[in-house]
């Protein structure tokens, strides 16, 4: 199905509740890479991922796999086999995201300095648009759950990474379903000494899972990038040929890398010399989006875009 190349009724607000005109250069970036992720999504493959993290979680629930002891409640009532047609109904609905302004503010530093920056404008559009894509799995979990901060199952996750990246005994249905997708778990990884410092996006790795220690990564094919920039997806992600396989305890002891998420939290901005992006915790930390789909079929009620102030609404 072909969507215009805008998202339907999406919104962008600011620090303080203001919303940033559609015009301004923090609007585009945010519209860009929320525009790839739906793209993503919507694809014949997307829903399909879609629509086996929602079938597990169901399962889940009802306690014919994994768990027994876990029985919480879904609103699911149709048949399984219909989940592809509630995929689709599920993303016409509205959502409501918070993203980093910290992240933001180096898309739009790279976006006016590229002569510093090469490709970094494309690698975060890339980090951001799958991590958009992640957080819309976690609405799908309420979207089937009927519950604005659900719980996901236990085993709606990459083992062994229960422990690793789900919080306690809950699992991590948007980690599962980069599993599915993605084939492992992009990461971007601090280039040392780079001229940007803070600001950099870092080299994307694509980790496949196992135990987070041991696991094995490689660097992400530039080509792939942009290549699915132009949204144009291909399922798993193509390492670059010339890569290594590496451990994250590798690239962390012996090449002295970051993860660029620990770069960007308030701690680590603290301690750091030269850091131009504000920190997690600054006033200015919060930009959301809000978005919906146009109903280009009709059949179907929309969600209204105001609602409770954080989660996920629908109706
Ligand atoms: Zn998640």
């Amino acid at each position: 199905m072909a969507y215009p190349p805008s998202i339907g009724a999406l919104k962008v607000y600011g620090e303080n509740g203001q919303e940033l005109d559609p015009t301004s250069t923090r609007h585009r970036i945010v519209e860009a890479f929320v525009h790839l992720a739906l793209c993503l999504l919507e694809t014949e493959e997307g829903q399909n991922s879609l629509a086996e993290v929602a079938t597990t979680i169901i399962k889940e629930r009802e306690g014919t796999s994994g768990t027994r002891s876990w029985r919480p409640r879904h609103i699911y009532r149709d048949s399984l086999a219909n989940m592809p047609y509630w995929i689709r109904v599920f993303l016409r609905t509205a959502g409501h995201l918070e993203v980093s302004q910290a992240i933001i503010s180096n898309m739009t530093y790279v976006r006016q300095h590229p002569e510093d920056a090469a490709d970094a404008y494309d690698l975060f559009k890339f980090q951001m648009a799958i991590t958009v894509a992640h957080e819309i799995v976690h609405m799908l979990t309420g979207f089937i759950t009927g519950t604005s901060l659900p719980d996901t199952p236990p085993n709606v996750n990459v083992k062994p990474y229960i422990k690793k990246y789900g919080k306690g005994v809950q699992g991590e249905a948007g980690r599962y379903w980069e599993s599915i997708i993605l084939g492992g778990f992009v990461e971007f990884w601090s280039v040392p000494n780079h001229p940007l410092g803070m600001q950099q996006a870092g080299e994307p790795y694509l980790f496949l899972p196992g135990e987070k220690e041991t696991a094995q990564g490689r660097e992400v094919s530039r080509t792939y990038i942009k290549i699915f920039l132009r949204e144009d997806f291909t399922s798993p992600i193509r390492p670059s040929s010339q890569s290594i396989k590496i451990t994250r305890k590798c690239l962390e002891k012996e090449q002295k890398r970051k993860e660029t998420s620990y770069l960007r939290s308030s701690a680590a901005s603290r301690q750091a010399e030269g850091a131009n992006s504000p920190p997690a915790a600054h006033p200015s930390a919060e930009l959301t989006a809000r978005f919906r789909r146009i109903n280009l079929d009709a059949d179907y009620g929309y969600a209204q875009l105001e609602g409770p102030s954080r989660g996920y609404f629908y109706r």
